[in-house]
């Protein structure tokens, strides 16, 4: 009897694992795409921070968060737009920008 409930609670618990690491590769792609351009925020921001003797923990003015895509490639923030529609927070110096959807650069784990 218990040995029964156990292993329909393991089978539960496989079947839902295994749907939560279920990603088509279009959702691979766009979290990749996404990861490039949080490291790109991140590199822009450190960029900036040397530049301006900005110290860990300082908030950047709008002016400051519109001029970092001068750091990046392209030039534009309008070239660096999550694929999945996420908003990007820049985060304050020290701090690794993060996106609405996918999270920030540091907690996603890409393996190939
Ligand atoms: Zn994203």
């Amino acid at each position: 009897m218990i040995t029964k409930i156990f292993l329909s609670l393991l089978l539960v618990f496989t079947i839902v694992s295994g749907m939560s690491c279920t990603t088509s590769p279009s959702d691979d792609r766009d979290l990749m795409a996404c990861v490039n351009i949080l490291r790109q925020i991140e590199t822009a921001k450190r960029t900036m921070a040397m530049g301006h003797s900005l110290e860990n923990g300082e908030l950047l003015t709008p002016e400051q968060v519109e001029s970092l895509s001068t750091f990046m490639t392209g030039g534009k923030w309008s070239a660096h737009q999550c694929p999945s529609g996420g908003r990007y927070t820049v985060g304050r110096i020290g701090q690794p920008p993060s996106c609405s959807i996918h999270g920030n650069s540091k907690d996603i784990h890409i393996y190939y």
